[in-house]
């Protein structure tokens, strides 16, 4: 992706170019066929990788005890949760003209489905859902060890091992690695809660678990929910020209998500603890790949389990569907950690993404060239940073040095050098490179209309365009084409031609994240964003785990500042089951909260135990009637809570990116202004 605006086309315009003709196959009407040279680049980038280096395929495939003979695992709701058979067109040619080859080959590489020993007693079913489930055989039953996205997955996985290894013996703990809810959303479907708070089945997390695991979803939750439509391309059909995987593994599963709370922590940095007579040795990864992690150590089997922070490919420093920029450096040293304290003795490494690797060598091999991807990519955008490349320049002067660019284990299957290297300075120094045009720009449909009329007009930008894209100088048309779009959102024809534009470059990537981007944008400008109902609903689990404080801290994101406009009012809140007590204030238009503080004078006094808050905060019963059947009590102007109310927004996870591409009704407003609604927590 180097030097991409390097020929830039002399000649003059007669007339307009001929457009691409529709590709006959192709799931969308306007879908294009890749052009020769995309075709090109493909080949080009084929011929530069380390295909002799099989070693990944041997090690996805070793220790397969039996592969899952049903395509689908169905979800409880009567729809289908999971669905391999869609996946099964990558395996049926060498190669395709529309997919990146190392993006196809890593999708193949996903494409195992079944059960798997890693050594004896510890066994995991992988291509499931977007990460694995892993059994580790304890004393007395099993200990699992992330449990997947969703229910019905786990609950396939969990029958699929007691056909084969798990001779009947019951789950003994569980154990989540991280935040991410690819590793504990299925938790249901393996663990009846009434064993947990029985105490009979400890739930194991690291330090500080649940409030990293809703606070990251919370705030920015549903722009989160509306990115990941273009990060994980869901409106993408399984296909060549759409989505092919998503790198850490097929998709997400579509079952139910649950949760339940953690009943030990680990709180020391290493910590050894006895589970199920299974000694293990909890090393803490804190703001790695999520705020909070842990690696494992099984000393008397000499097995590593390196949860997220190594993945076969290089993970997201920054995450397209929008998160704050993770710790590279911190992430390095962390690996090294590892690879002093247990990665010199052990012999196998496994984690809850891809495949183990087997005998020291290769995981220090691993373990080494992970440790280094994430630290040169600190260390050298820094250099360069220093040396004044900015943000907006970095993903096309930044590069891995060629021993890492030859690694299959460092390729960009979900971060890339691209966006992680943009990621970097904006870690560091932020969005501004520093000219002062780029501080307070125009918004783009405010600046666009100027660009057209100098550049005369839409006729002569979609000429230029044309020509650009026939000529496959897809930066420099996405650039003119992208004006053109801004400022005229009705004018399909440049939606389409942008739409041409975008799909070429995403059949070029190698990145899932940023094929799927690319071809979720032409979807939309071809298409519209599609009517129909959203998601979102409250996640009683999720509600559960979220605090008061959070959930107060959400309510004032919530409140549409513009219409609390001379509003001013303090309200008391008390939940006497939890012994907590909030000071609320809604003045200048802002709410806030302090957690154990009352005001002296308050306009409304509100107590009501937790639990029953959550019941409002679910969607079950509005915060009146708590109040008119007396479970809360309410002393002073109880109309403020109406007024307040009237201030809440529900957030629509269809709004509009590119621009024109809206074609919906806005919802209408919820009655139950006070229930926390979000969609999926996010996986990763
Ligand atoms: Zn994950």
């Amino acid at each position: 992706m180097k030097n991409k605006a390097s020929q830039i086309p002399e000649q003059e315009l007669s007339a307009r170019p001929q457009p691409a003709k529709p590709l006959k196959g192709h799931f969308h009407p306007k879908g294009k066929a890749p052009s020769k040279f995309t075709i090109e680049i493909l080949k080009k980038a084929k011929a530069k990788l380390p295909f002799s280096d099989t070693r990944d395929f041997d090690e996805q495939k070793k220790g397969l005890i039996a592969p899952m003979k049903e395509m689908k695992i169905m979800a409880d709701g009567g729809h289908v949760a999971w669905d391999m058979e869609q996946f099964q067109f990558l395996g049926k040619q060498e190669e395709f003209d529309s997919i990146h080859p190392s993006l196809h080959r890593q999708s193949l590489l996903n494409n195992n489905y079944g059960l798997y020993e890693v050594v004896p007693g510890i066994y995991q079913v992988r291509g499931f859902d977007l990460a694995n489930i892993t059994f580790i055989k304890g004393k007395t039953g099993w200990i699992l060890y992330d449990v997947m996205v969703s229910a019905e997955p786990a609950r396939a996985a969990w029958k699929l091992l007691q056909e084969h290894v798990g001779e009947g013996l019951p789950v003994s703990a569980v154990i989540f690695s991280h935040t991410h809810a690819d590793h504990w959303g299925g938790v249901r479907g393996v663990v009846d809660e009434a064993d947990v708070r029985s105490g009979k089945i400890p739930v194991i997390a690291p330090r500080d678990f649940l409030h990293h695991t809703i606070a990251e979803n919370v705030f920015a939750g549903n722009a989160m929910n509306r990115r990941l439509f273009y990060q994980y391309g869901l409106l993408l059909p399984r296909a060549p020209h759409g989505y092919v995987g998503q790198g850490l593994g097929q998709g997400v599963s579509a079952g139910m998500v649950g949760l339940i709370a953690p009943t030990k922590l680990i709180e020391k940095e290493v910590e050894e603890v006895d589970v199920d007579g299974v000694k293990m040795v909890f090393q803490l990864t804190p703001d790695t790949e999520a705020p909070t992690e842990m690696n494992t150590y099984i000393p008397e089997k000499k097995a590593l389990w390196i949860a997220e922070n190594v993945i076969n490919g290089l993970h997201n420093l920054y995450t397209l569907r929008g998160a704050l920029v993770r710790d590279p450096l911190n992430w390095s040293k962390y690996l090294s950690r590892a690879l002093y304290l247990y990665g010199l003795e052990a012999e196998v490494m496994f984690g809850p993404h891809h495949w183990p690797r087997w005998g020291n060598e290769r995981i220090q091999e691993v373990l080494r060239g992970q440790r280094d991807l994430y630290a040169h990519m600190n260390n050298q955008v820094l250099h360069l940073a220093n040396q004044g490349v900015t943000i907006n320049q970095i993903h096309n002067v930044y590069e891995l040095p060629p021993s890492l660019q030859n690694k299959w284990f460092a390729r960009g299957y979900h971060g890339s050098m691209e966006h992680n290297s943009r990621g970097v300075i904006q870690r560091y120094l932020g969005f501004f490179d520093c000219n002062p045009a780029n501080l307070i720009p125009l918004s783009p449909a405010d600046s666009a209309p100027l660009y057209v009329e100098m550049m005369g007009g839409s006729d002569k930008i979609l000429a230029r365009g044309q020509q650009l894209h026939n000529e496959g100088n897809y930066y420099l048309a996405q650039e003119i084409l992208n004006k053109l779009v801004q400022a005229e959102p009705k004018n399909q024809e440049a939606k389409d031609l942008l739409a041409d534009v975008f799909e070429q470059l995403g059949y070029q990537q190698e990145n899932p994240g940023i094929r799927n981007t690319y071809l979720a944008a032409a979807y939309e400008l071809r298409t519209g964003i599609p009517e129909g109902k959203t998601a979102a609903s409250a996640n009683p689990d999720v509600v559960r785990a979220m605090s008061t404080e959070l959930f107060l801290d959400f309510l004032g994101i919530r409140m549409d500042s513009r219409k609390a406009e001379g509003m001013r009012f303090t309200i008391n809140l008390i939940t006497p089951d939890n012994g907590e007590k909030f000071a609320i204030e809604l003045e200048n238009a802002t709410l806030t909260n302090i957690k154990g503080f009352l005001a002296k004078e308050p306009d409304l006094t509100l107590t009501i135990n937790r639990s029953d808050l959550e019941q409002t905060m679910m969607g079950v019963k509005t915060l009146e009637a708590q109040i008119k059947d007396g479970t809360a009590k309410a002393e002073g102007d109880v109309g403020i809570l109406a007024k307040l109310a009237a201030t809440m927004v529900e957030f629509d996870p269809r709004f509009e990116i590119m621009p024109g591409t809206k074609s919906f009704a806005p919802n209408v407003p919820k009655t139950n202004a006070y229930e926390v609604e979000f969609g999926k927590p996010t996986p990763e």
